[in-house]
This record gives structure tokens, C-alpha cells and sequence, in this order.
């Protein structure tokens, strides 16, 4: 099937772009970034926008820096750009070890950082980045730029804090200090498939304990989080089989899994303790 017929818009400066949406939006105006995901809906009729609004020609948005200690990645910074780490030290080789998990490459070459995290799909690896780390979305309007946590952004399945007329014109990530430790596992039946379940988990040593602990979960409920019980568990003890089994096990209790034509919450459950036991393995190794 083809795209119902829209009008398309190539704005070329963030003015002229947020002016666009500003205009737009309220006519069913959307915007387009990488269209991995908002032009196979449109292709398959679920989507019907009367009108794109085409990021890609605005080219303050490509910009990938880091300011003040976090690393800002702009609207149209691809997925692939963080194949090979695009800073020094844990973050950027976190970054490089998730972005394997993300599709197949040529979604990765077109896809971006920014239109995961305003997609919001539950089982998508950069909002769980976003939502273990602490990152902040900056969303541009006409009415000015609002700065939103992650633990304040994600609403529900695909829902966030932007509104209809809002620009995620960046995603900052604060950069992990160079003994940071950190996890990665993800849960598919088929490779580049999205996650059933995943985990991301960071963590530092001080005389041999863990401190500051970060668990977080993707794929299980409806917007990845952070899960308090399970970092109660790991905080103050030392990084072994006994506190992992038990950080595992937290996890799985506190979690309220979605339920689904494939896989029902007993399921997703199981796994969360799966994916937190491998995710700290992973750090710790
Ligand atoms: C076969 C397949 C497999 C995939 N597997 C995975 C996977 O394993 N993990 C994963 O995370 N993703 C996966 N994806 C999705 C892919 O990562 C998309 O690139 C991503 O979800 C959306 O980014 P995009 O730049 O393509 O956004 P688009 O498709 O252009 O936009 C998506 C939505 O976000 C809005 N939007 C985009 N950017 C902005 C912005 N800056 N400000 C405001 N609104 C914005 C759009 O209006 C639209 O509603 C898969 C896609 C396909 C087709």
C-alpha cells in the first residue's frame, strides 16, 4: 500500500521549523526525522498525516557535542553514529555496545536518537538509556524550550510530555565517570526483532561495595524505568552471584508487566530476572 497524500515541508532552520509545527500541528501536522517508524505506519494507512514536516534540511539539529558534562545529541543524529563510541570512557562505549541491539543496519543508518525517544516505544533501547542514565529532553516550541527528565517524560505506550506543536530539538546524556561500570542484556527471539525484555545497569566500587547503583527496565511495562527495589538491594554489597540473584529477583517482583498476544506478564516477568542476573553479570565481568 501506498501513503494516504500529505504535504510535505523542508524547513530549513529551527525557527522556520518550529513556526512550521506551530502551524501545522493542529491540522495534523507531524514531523519527520528518520521515518523508521512514522512512514511504515503511513504505508500501512494506520498513520494519515496531512502534513510532514521534514527535519532533515535544518543542520544545527545534526550536531552531536558534549557541554557541561553531558554529551547533547541533536534531533537528527542517526543510530549509527554511535556504533564506534562517540565519546571517551563508559558512555560512549555503552552507547556503542546498545546500538547493536537497535533494528538492522540500514533502519540504523536512517533512524535517530531523538525520534526513539519521541516515538516512545516501550521496547526501545534509547528510551531505556535515557530513562537509566537521567537524560533530559529539550522540547522546542514558538512558547520557548522546556527542559523534561526522563523520569518525567515518558507518560505511557508511546506517550510523552511533548505536546502536538513541540520539537525534541536535542537528548542530553550526562557523561559516566571513567570507573563506571556497566550491563547491557537484551531478550529477542530474533536478532534486530524489539526487546521482549531488556536491562541497563551501571554501578561504581568503593572499597569493593557497590554505590550508586542504576537498574532499569525496557520492554516489560509500558515507558522503561528505573526500578528503586532492585538498586536497594545492590547498594553497600559487594558485586557477587548472592546480590545479584537477589537485585534479580526485586526486579522481577516490582515490575507490572504488559500482556500481550505473544507473551503474557508471567513470561515477562521470568525474564526480568533473566535480564537484571545477566545485565550485572555483564558489568561485572
Ligand atoms: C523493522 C524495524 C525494526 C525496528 N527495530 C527497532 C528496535 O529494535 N529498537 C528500536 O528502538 N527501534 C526499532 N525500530 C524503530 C527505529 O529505531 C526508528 O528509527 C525509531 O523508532 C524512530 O526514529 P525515526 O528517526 O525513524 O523517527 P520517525 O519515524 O521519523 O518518527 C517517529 C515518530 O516520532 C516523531 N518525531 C521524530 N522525531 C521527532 C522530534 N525530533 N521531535 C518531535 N517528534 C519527533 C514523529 O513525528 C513520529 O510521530 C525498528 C524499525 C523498523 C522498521
Amino acid at each position: 500500500m501506498k501513503p494516504a497524500p500529505f504535504h510535505y515541508h523542508a524547513p530549513t532552520t529551527i525557527e522556520e521549523a518550529l513556526a512550521t509545527l506551530a502551524r501545522l500541528a493542529p491540522d495534523d501536522g507531524r514531523v519527520l526525522a528518520g521515518g523508521q517508524s512514522l512512514v511504515p505506519t503511513m504505508a500501512f494507512r494506520l498513520a494519515r498525516p496531512k502534513h510532514l514536516i521534514d527535519i532533515n534540511g535544518v543542520a544545527p539539529l545534526a550536531r552531536l557535542s558534549v557541554e557541561d558534562g553531558r554529551l547533547c545529541i541533536g534531533a537528527t543524529v542517526r543510530h549509527a553514529a554511535f556504533e564506534r563510541p562517540v565519546v571517551k570512557g563508559p558512555l560512549g562505549e555503552l552507547l556503542a555496545d546498545v546500538v547493536q541491539h537497535i533494528a538492522h543496519k540500514p533502519i540504523r543508518a536512517r533512524g535517530t536518537f531523538c525520534g526513539s525517544i519521541a516515538h516512545a516505544d516501550p521496547a526501545s533501547e534509547w528510551c531505556l538509556v535515557a530513562a537509566a542514565l537521567g537524560g533530559e529532553m529539550v522540547a522546542r516550541s514558538i512558547r520557548g524550550t522546556r527542559v523534561i527528565a526522563a523520569k518525567d517524560f515518558f507518560d505511557a505506550i508511546m506517550t510523552t510530555a511533548l505536546e502536538d506543536n513541540d520539537l525534541l530539538s536535542e537528548v542530553r546524556l550526562p557523561l559516566l565517570v571513567p570507573d563506571t561500570r556497566f550491563g547491557f542484556y537484551e531478550f529477542n527471539r530474533r536478532a534486530g526483532d524489539f526487546a521482549i525484555a531488556m536491562a541497563l545497569v551501571t554501578y561504581r566500587l568503593k572499597d569493593l561495595k557497590i554505590i550508586e547503583p542504576h537498574v532499569a527496565i525496557g520492554g516489560v511495562e509500558a515507558f522503561p524505568r528505573r526500578i528503586a527495589e532492585a538498586e536497594a538491594v545492590l547498594d553497600g554489597h559487594v558485586p557477587n552471584a548472592d546480590a545479584f540473584a537477589l537485585a534479580a529477583d526485586a526486579a522481577a517482583k516490582a515490575v507490572d508487566p504488559l500482556d500481550d498476544a505473544m507473551n503474557t506478564p508471567e513470561y515477562r516477568r521470568a525474564l526480568v530476572r533473566t535480564v537484571v542476573r545477566r545485565a550485572l553479570e555483564r558489568a561485572a565481568s
